[in-house]
């Protein structure tokens, strides 16, 4: 309800003595095992919480706020308020988002579409420990952190060539933060069908868990089978057979699947 919504957020923005998480969440918010967001999304979404209210709160931090660090770390908060109300406008201005792609050419893309692998997928069994970790996160708990929002998206996409409005409609299913606007805001972004310019974009697992799970801790806390496994093969997802035991291998590989995307983007009418 409204009450727990508000005492959610001026414990992010206020806090104690030394400010709230707010001030101090860069670069933490980017890294899944911390917990350095908000977590606010699903009142956002069902408008327990208004976009002004957390607004204001943020202007009352900066306020308060003594170093450029605080500031900064205020301002990306500040963004990521920013590309909410982005997506709600753009929706508003252009429904027909909601039924495809932004970009035109996109329409005729030759999608997949394996059921098997859509699958694997949703139930996280693709092999690939930090996909897997992210889609567990989101069917135990009902959220995903962006950074993993991103991974899963740019997977199903890119490495499994499939629709990217399948996964839109499994995160609607399933998310407690689910929003029209924003879901398929993210989702037109990772496929690189939607507003935003730049063309491509294609995340590897592997190098983004290194970059944003370093120690595993994410992997591990969301597959607790693979947790006896070397930090290094969790990143990578080479883990060898007898330490693998029942956790699935790769249902792909990366690169052969990344150089058959951009076979098929490569060949798509432009404009
Ligand atoms: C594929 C994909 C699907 C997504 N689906 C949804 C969805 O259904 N509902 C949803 O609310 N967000 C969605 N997001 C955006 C983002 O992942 C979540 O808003 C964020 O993880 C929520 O956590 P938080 O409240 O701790 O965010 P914080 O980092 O604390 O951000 C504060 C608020 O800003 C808004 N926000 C933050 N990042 C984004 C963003 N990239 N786009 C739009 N709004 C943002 C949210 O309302 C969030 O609560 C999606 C992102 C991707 C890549």
């Amino acid at each position: 309800g409204e009450a727990a919504a508000m005492a959610q957020l001026q414990a992010f923005a206020e806090g104690g003595v030394n400010g709230g998480p707010l001030a101090a969440s860069e670069p933490g918010r980017n890294l899944p095992g911390e917990a350095g967001t908000s977590a606010l999304s699903a009142a956002l979404s069902v408008g327990t919480l208004s976009p002004r209210q957390a607004w204001a709160a943020a202007r009352g931090a900066r306020a308060l706020a003594r170093s450029a660090e605080a500031l900064t770390s205020i301002g990306v908060w500040e963004q990521e308020l920013a590309w909410r109300e982005f997506y709600q406008q753009a929706l508003f201005h252009f429904p027909e988002l909601a039924e495809g792609p932004y970009r035109p050419q996109w329409k005729v893309f030759p999608w997949e579409n394996d059921p098997e692998r859509l699958r694997a997928w949703r139930e996280g069994c693709t092999g690939f420990p930090i996909v897997d970790a992210a889609m567990r996160q989101l069917n135990t708990s009902g959220w995903m952190h962006n950074r993993c929002r991103m991974i899963v998206a740019s997977f199903l996409v890119k490495d499994l060539i499939c629709d990217w409005r399948q996964g839109e409609q499994v995160f609607m299913q399933r998310l407690v933060d689910g929003d029209l606007a924003a879901n398929n805001g993210g989702w037109q972004w990772s496929a690189s069908s939607g507003m935003d310019p730049r063309p491509l974009r294609i995340f590897n697992p592997a190098t983004q868990a290194s970059k944003f799970d370093p120690e595993a801790t994410y992997i591990r806390r969301w597959l607790p089978e693979l947790a006896h496994v070397a930090t290094a093969d969790l990143i990578s997802g080479a883990i060898g057979p007898l330490e693998r035991r029942d956790y699935p291998e790769p249902i792909v590989s990366h690169k052969v699947q990344q150089a058959r995307f951009k076979a098929l983007h490569a060949a798509l009418p432009r404009g």
